[in-house]
């Protein structure tokens, strides 16, 4: 196959310049920084690609080194954008330190060093490569589905980034007949494919970023930061069956501040506000790692422990003891911050809805016993239908069995 050189790379050039456009636009269009860097690096790369076919014979060895220049300058804002998409800290140095290399070292290198000056320049490209690949690669949020791509593409592009310096003195050599080799062909058909290849990971990145979002979103409350009723019930429901599987024991705590009501007319709703998130501190502090905890309603809070009840009674009065210890004093005079805690166990593979309900019946006796308080439900509850059907005749009535999604 033979196919005209100029041409194959004057049509890469032109698509890498539509996906820059297109990454540039969508960059501000959804304010994502990376984004824009990304477009910026492809329309620089198309750029330098168009002058490299039409004319670096023509503009003299200056142009050419500028040109070069640029190359390595595109391999270290993908590298940049890389590290912004993923929240980390710009490193302007690094982003240009490539380019700067290789002019040093192309104007400190004697003319006939043609072999060094290219395995620096592949060097400089396979280092920016391997950033980036591994600044993708060590992305905590992404899924197995776009990590191999997103680690695979950045490699590739190392590879073609390489191709001005492989290609430079080839792609206008003294035989005529390399330009028009299958070599040629195939590494422009690369191009093509590489630069359609990368931004479609980098919309699959994207997309994948905005569903994470908006899903810890759905799940978050954004007062505390702790789970909501529906983040705290999915994640419930993960670990109950873990901790099933290895015939584990689980428990439920069901948290509820005294007289929190009077806070708020008394202080005001802000102070009430600060008194939730102390809370919620409280809680996480006393609580392990592999603990689960949420705030499933205005000033209730729950927590599932992989544990025995009579552990997890202990766990319940030391947040107790630790919520009344932190009490603070208002310009009004002390706020008392106090806490009643139902707690409830049941044997491997307890329903979730099972244990809330036993949990809050407990929690209600500790409201009735007075308060800053911590009780156990009696008996373990065995499943919601036998739930249901005892608690029908009991004084507390069914309706205010906490329901979650
Ligand atoms: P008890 O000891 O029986 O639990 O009394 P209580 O006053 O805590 O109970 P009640 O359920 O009557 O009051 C809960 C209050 O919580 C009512 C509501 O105004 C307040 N609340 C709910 N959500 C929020 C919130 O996000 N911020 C603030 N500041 N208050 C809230
Ligand atoms: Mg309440
Ligand atoms: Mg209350």
């Amino acid at each position: 196959m033979s196919l005209d050189t100029s041409t194959l790379y004057t049509v890469a050039a032109m698509i890498a310049a539509l996906l820059g456009m297109m990454l540039l636009f969508f960059g501000f269009q959804e304010k994502i920084a990376a984004l824009k860097w990304w477009g910026s690096a492809y329309l620089l790369g198309a750029g330098s690609v168009a002058l490299w076919t039409f004319g670096s014979t023509r503009f003299g060895d200056l142009f050419a080194l500028g040109l070069n220049a640029t190359g390595f300058l595109t391999c270290g804002m993908v590298w940049h954008a890389a590290r912004l998409f993923h929240g980390r800290k710009p490193n302007y140095p690094g982003l240009v330190l490539g380019a700067l290399v290789w002019i040093a070292a192309v104007t400190t290198l004697p003319p006939g060093a043609e072999a060094l000056r290219m395995t620096i320049g592949a060097g400089i490209v396979a280092i920016y490569a391997a950033l980036t690949a591994t600044e993708l690669w060590t992305e905590r949020r992404r899924t197995l589905r776009s990590r191999w791509p997103s680690f695979a593409v950045p490699v590739m592009h190392g590879f073609v980034l390489m191709l001005p310096i492989l290609l430079g003195d080839l792609l206008h050599p003294r035989d005529r007949a390399f330009d028009h080799s299958v070599w040629v062909t195939m590494f422009a058909v690369e191009v093509v494919l590489y630069a359609v290849g990368t931004v479609f990971v980098i919309f699959m990145l994207v997309s994948e970023r905005a569903v994470t979002v908006h899903k810890n979103a759905a799940s978050c409350d954004p007062l505390t930061g702790m789970f909501n009723r529906r983040g705290f019930a999915e994640a419930c429901g993960r670990v109950i069956e873990r901790e099933a599987n290895g015939g584990r024991p689980v428990t439920v705590l069901i948290f509820d501040i005294d007289h929190f009501k009077s806070i708020n007319d008394r202080f005001g709703h802000p102070a009430g506000d600060e008194i939730l998130k102390l809370f919620s501190a409280v809680v996480v502090n006393n609580l392990r790692i592999s603990d689960l905890s949420g705030r499933i309603g205005g000033e209730e809070f729950a927590a599932l422990l992989p544990c025995p009840l009579e552990e997890g009674v202990i766990v319940a009065e030391r947040v107790r003891e630790a919520f009344e210890a932190s009490g603070i004093v208002c310009e009004e005079g002390p706020v008392d911050t106090t806490v009643s805690i139902g707690v409830a166990g049941g044997p491997a593979g307890t329903e979730l809805e099972v244990l809330l309900a036993a949990a809050d019946t407990a929690l209600y006796q500790a409201k009735r016993s007075g308060r800053n308080r911590v009780e156990a439900a009696e008996e373990l509850p065995l499943s919601l239908e036998h739930w249901r059907r005892k608690s029908a005749g009991s004084a507390r009535p069914v309706t205010s069995v906490p329901r979650l999604a």
